[in-house]
């Protein structure tokens, strides 16, 4: 029981790696606070199989492109569990678009729903963690893409980039606390977002080919890591990038 008695903040996670995240969590002994954007609806299925398992989680309304939704995504942590432990920062969107089609709105939007979130949620986790007398840990979903460019899909690129200096500094000013700031990377991840890739056999040979592992990742692969870096066994790790993509950035070139 990595997590048992943890709280833990999963943004996005009622889909894809954010809601393996929530399983594996609850898994661990985690009470959880998930987000949903509209209607409490979204997240029901979730919260039904982590109780099913024996955890708790809740449900809460909130974009996490605004600073004052993410907060009452850490007071909701406070509210029902008492505390805060640790904040995932997974919720994200792409647009796939070029740097010559990119407009305004689609930047705008990219940065704040991926960046923006994982900036604030990370200061407002930090302050919490403050005010309950330091440690905790921020761990941010970002991308091989924070360091490795991928033509096509440029502001979700800069968003990951930006994410990748946010960890590592946010990593250095918050050690005095004992507050680590981490960021997992994964490569290709069967969910939602690939659905056009995992419906075309010859994109799959194409992605599969460049992986040294040979295949895309479960979810459940990545979630793994974001606990481990959640639970006291990740405690030396800060302010650096753990890779979870089956070794796609040193094995291949320009996919
Ligand atoms: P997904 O589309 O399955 O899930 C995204 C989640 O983000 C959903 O729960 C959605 O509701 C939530 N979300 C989107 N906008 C939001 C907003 N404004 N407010 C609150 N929640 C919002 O995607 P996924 O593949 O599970 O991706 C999760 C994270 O992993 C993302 O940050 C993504 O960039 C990263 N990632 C995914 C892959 C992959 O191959 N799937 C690879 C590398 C990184």
């Amino acid at each position: 029981m990595l997590l048992k008695d943890k709280t833990l903040i999963v943004t996005g996670g009622n889909s894809g790696i954010g809601e393996a995240i929530v399983l594996a969590a609850a898994a661990e002994g985690a009470n959880i606070v998930i987000d949903y954007i509209v209607h409490p609806d979204e997240t029901k299925d979730v919260i039904a199989k982590v109780e099913k398992a024996g955890g708790q989680a809740v449900g809460v309304k909130a974009d996490v492109s605004k600073v004052a939704d993410l907060k009452e995504l850490v007071d909701a942590a406070v509210a029902n569990f008492g505390r805060l432990d640790a904040m995932v920062n997974n919720a994200g969107i792409e647009t796939r678009t070029s740097v010559l089609e990119t407009t305004e709105e689609d930047y705008q939007k990219v940065i704040d729903v991926n960046l923006k979130s994982a900036f604030f949620g990370t200061q407002l986790a930090a302050k919490q963690f403050i005010k309950q007398g330091g440690g905790g840990s921020v761990v941010n979903v970002s991308s091989v893409h924070e360091d490795w460019p991928m033509p096509g899909n440029i502001a979700y690129c800069v968003s990951k980039g930006g994410t990748r200096m946010l960890t590592r500094t946010a990593g250095v000013e918050l050690g005095e606390h004992n507050i680590r700031v981490v960021n997992v990377g994964p490569g290709a991840v069967a969910t939602p977002i690939n659905q056009s890739t995992m419906d075309d056999p010859e994109k799959m040979k194409t992605l599969n080919d460049a992986i040294p592992l040979g295949r895309m990742a479960q979810p459940e692969e990545v979630a793994d890591v974001v606990v481990f870096l959640a639970s006291d066994k990740g405690k030396y790790v800060t302010a650096t990038t753990l890779f979870a993509d089956g070794g796609l950035m040193q094995g291949s070139v320009g996919l």
